[in-house]
């Protein structure tokens, strides 16, 4: 069959593991990792040395996170020899990725002609960290906004009286794929793996801000609806990556 490319995050944590009797064991032990020229043994940070899936070219684990984590440019989500395409490169898969490995990802200046004022919230825009900025303030804007329509004393409750609040996580999610947002590519997705990862940024993003800003709704009926829904949607992403 041919090679389907999957998400940036299944090809971490289940592609390249098909292989993991093979780590660290090259058919030449005297191999080199293409992307950081150090013999494979010698790497100064501790790593696996693996076959990349479908190629079977041997990279450095921390080299390819690296690599992938930290690119925008589309020749990097090929296989640094051969350029067989691997995966569909994702900002928000990236950006799990980056976070969960201690990796930051590029700032991306942009050049003067490709900077814009962002007219929903006045910040300029010259680089992908900034434009997430922007897109990060909008998402606070809009729970804001969807919390505040669940907490007027019109709107359906639970049967405890709280906020409705797996009602707000929806409407979160709503509005924003409306106002065409997140607009930054450290926060798009390509992949289903990549929108379940971003369903699960907001709920993070939501639960803190509830959490912070809003402690009487915590532990409330709304809030266990809300932390059942994340419950399911974490089996959910579970399952989409590791395949
Ligand atoms: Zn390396
Ligand atoms: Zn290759
Ligand atoms: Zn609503």
């Amino acid at each position: 069959a041919p090679y389907e490319r999957p998400s940036l995050l299944r090809y971490i944590d289940s592609h390249l593991l098909r292989a993991v009797h093979l780590y660290n064991k090259p058919p030449d032990p005297t191999a080199v990792c293409p992307i950081c020229h150090i013999q494979h043994n010698h790497a100064p940070v501790p790593t696996s040395f693996l076959p990349l899936v479908p190629c079977g070219h041997w990279v450095h684990y921390r080299c390819l996170v690296a690599r992938m984590s930290q690119t925008i440019d589309a020749a990097k989500d090929k296989c640094p020899v051969c350029t067989t395409p691997l995966v569909l490169w994702d900002g928000i898969s990236a950006l799990t990725l980056a976070t969960r490995t201690g990796l930051t990802l590029p700032v991306g200046q942009w050049n003067a002609h490709h900077a814009y004022r962002d007219a929903a919230t006045g910040l300029w825009c010259d680089s992908d960290a900034t434009e997430y900025a922007a897109d990060c303030a909008v998402i606070e804007a809009t729970m804001a906004r969807c919390f505040y329509a669940h907490a007027h004393p019109a709107a359906p409750r639970c049967v405890d009286g709280s906020p409705r609040l797996a009602a707000v996580y929806y409407d979160v999610l709503g509005d924003l794929a409306l106002i065409q947002r997140p607009r930054g590519v450290w926060l798009r997705w390509r992949t289903y793996s990549g929108f379940l990862l971003f369903g699960m940024l907001i709920g993070l993003k939501l639960r803190r801000w509830l959490g912070e800003r809003q402690t009487l709704v915590v532990g409330t009926e709304g809030w266990k609806d809300f932390e059942a829904g994340m419950g399911a949607l974490q089996m959910r992403i579970i399952a989409e990556v590791e395949g």
